[in-house]
């Protein structure tokens, strides 16, 4: 290496230095060792100097984590440090108060998320939840699962009556009975046969009750515990000084044969428990794939009445009535038809009694009242005035509004309200007395005449229908028909009807005379009013009107029936 000498600028001399490149990198390898070396030792001592110091003041801040790592995953029991001072004790004091307040909400939203807050009873959710672990931990071929669906027969009538407090206090004590019979079942069960048997009740909604029921259940056990619950609630209940009857009514699908589902299972113990309804209070019913056919025709049923009320598919007919004697046409009975778009007229028999069930007569009945008053006030007009009766069933008589509705419609037609009589059946009539006149008030009083439908079907007592103030008979045409054939003791049924009816200063009408010779005995029996095919059958309003005009005075037929057994009793030679 030469390296040259500067003085002032000038070049005094040149500094040579020799050595052997080996040495040099000797030399250069030393001097890295040393440093490598003073590295090392401090990389030793630093490192995991500075690991402890952090680790320790970072321990709470973990633990602080790992539980709010716990918390968003649920677990609210994970216990917390809060000793000590400083910021992060204080900060631990924070967390675990929020972490209690959590754990006191997450019980109460479990709480109403899965029970019935009325009653303390699980409710429809957790039913659901152990219903579905049930069916999924069916294994053995024995095993099934119940569902049992409960309701209080009539028990919006009692609310209604001993107001919703009383209700509720009733549906707790209701609640309290049925859990015990389930769980005394349950316990009786593993006594005798050590069955050991999954058993819950739980309330589904204002007066149903679901029960499951899982294991291997056989049809007796299923029974057993339905007597239980219906002794179980048969002993009457009190309330602050009322004793109180309650009835049940039961339906029952199991798994795995009548579903395998929760939603399943809940349609079929619902269709169960409608035929159970049917049945009569008490009753219980398991599912059968009938059953659903039934009920199957029926919702699709129900579902189209309910669109023809939206289409206004619904059309009065009149079918004639008229005096006994002479056969003069003195007014109609409305009939209500439905006018299906594709089959055609529908007759009432078929979808009245859904009607009634579903409770959509109430609006069928209030658009038949219109009909019939706006007929009524337009006949009048053109100076015919045929008295119009129609039909009314128990659900709509038994309407808080059911008078008001009526009044309504004769005060915005104009009908003469004289003109108007109302049918009710005999089971309507005979309900009680006093309820049933006081319904009728308000409508007699503004005229409005009241008949009593189908008469001899029901069981009317004799001195409930002198009570009632009604102003028609209508005899069921069963006691009509072939009388002239039958045997002479229906003719004194149907004599002594006739009698009674008069006697109690009712006009009587026969329904349902085919044949002029049934006309021709309730002619000798007296009776004042016959309706029936022989002289006209039920027609729409356009054919009804030339009808009744050409009818009010005489009866064509009736002339004509005269003519030819004048004609017939003359001599040939006049004849001619
Ligand atoms: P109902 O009130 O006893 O009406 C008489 C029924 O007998 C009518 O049947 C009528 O067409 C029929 N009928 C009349 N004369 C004869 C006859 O000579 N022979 C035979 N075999 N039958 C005759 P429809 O119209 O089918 O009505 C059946 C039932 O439906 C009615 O019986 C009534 O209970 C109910 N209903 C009809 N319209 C209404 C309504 O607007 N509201 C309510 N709630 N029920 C109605
Ligand atoms: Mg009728
Ligand atoms: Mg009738």
């Amino acid at each position: 290496v030469a390296q040259p000498v500067l003085q002032n600028g000038q070049v005094i001399g040149v500094l040579r230095f020799r050595t052997s490149i080996s040495r040099m990198q000797a030399w250069n390898a030393a001097i890295l060792r040393e440093n490598a070396a003073i590295v090392m030792l401090f990389l030793l001592i630093a490192v995991p100097l500075t690991a402890l110091l952090t680790h320790r003041a970072t321990a709470r801040v973990r633990v602080l984590t790992d539980v709010s790592r716990n918390i968003a995953d649920g677990k609210l029991d994970t216990a917390i440090d809060t000793s000590g001072e400083g910021e992060m004790a204080d900060l631990s004091r924070s967390m675990a108060r929020m972490v209690k307040s959590l754990s006191e909400n997450a019980a109460e939203i479990r709480a109403l998320t899965f029970s019935d807050q009325l009653t303390g009873l699980p409710n429809r959710a957790q039913l659901q939840l152990r219903l579905e672990t049930a069916l999924e931990g069916m294994t053995d071929p024995v095993d099934r699962v119940a569902l049992l669906l409960v309701d209080i027969v009539r028990f919006q009538r009692v609310n209604d009556a001993l107001g919703q407090d009383r209700g509720d206090l009733l549906l707790r004590s209701f609640a309290i009975r049925l859990s015990e019979a389930v769980e005394d079942w349950r316990e009786a069960e593993a006594r005798t046969d050590g069955a050991a048997f999954e058993a819950v009740a739980t309330r589904l909604s204002a007066d149903e009750f679901g029960i499951m029921l899982a294991g291997g259940l056989t049809e007796r056990d299923l029974d057993a515990v339905v007597r239980r619950i219906m002794r179980g609630v048969a002993e009457p209940f009190e309330l602050d000084g009322h004793v109180l009857d309650l009835s049940v009514c039961i339906g029952i699908a199991i798994a795995p044969n009548d579903g395998d589902s929760f939603a399943t299972l809940m349609d079929n113990a619902g269709i169960a428990l409608q035929s159970a309804k049917k049945a009569g209070r008490g009753t219980h019913r398991y599912f059968a794939p009938e059953l659903d056919e039934r009920a199957y025709r029926r919702l699709v049923l129900e579902s189209d009445l309910r669109q023809a009320l939206e289409r206004d598919e619904f059309e009065v007919f009149f079918q004639p009535q008229v005096t006994c004697s002479d056969g003069r046409a003195i007014g109609a009975e409305a009939l209500v038809r439905w006018r299906h778009p594709e089959r055609g007229v529908v007759s009432p028999a078929e979808f009245i009694p859904i009607a009634e069930e579903s409770g959509l007569i109430v609006e069928i009945g209030a658009r038949v009242i219109r009909q019939v008053c706006e007929h009524g006030a337009r006949w009048a007009e053109r100076g015919i005035a045929p008295r119009l009766s129609l039909n009314v069933s128990a659900v709509q008589f038994h309407q808080p509004d059911f008078s008001r509705e009526v009044l309504q419609a004769i005060l915005d037609t104009g009908v003469d309200p004289r003109l108007i009589e109302l049918e009710v059946t005999e089971s309507v009539a005979m309900g009680d007395p006093a309820t049933v006149a006081s319904l009728m008030a308000p409508l007699r009083e503004a005229g409005v005449r009241f008949a009593i439908d189908d008469f001899g079907t029901g069981y009317s007592s004799l001195s409930t229908l002198t009570r009632l103030p009604f102003d028609v008979l209508k005899i069921d045409r069963s006691f009509v028909t072939e009388i002239d054939l039958g045997d002479p003791e229906r003719r004194v049924l149907l004599a002594t009807m006739i009698g009674m009816a008069k006697g109690l200063g009712l006009d009587v009408i026969a329904e349902g005379v085919e044949r002029v010779e049934e006309w021709s005995f309730l002619k000798d029996f007296e009776c004042t009013h016959a309706q029936g095919y022989l002289f006209a059958r039920p027609m729409p309003a356009a054919v009804f009107e030339p009808w009744f005009i050409a009818h009010r005075r005489h009866n064509a037929r009736l002339l004509q029936g005269r003519l030819r057994e004048a004609l017939a009793g003359l001599p040939r030679a006049a004849h001619l």
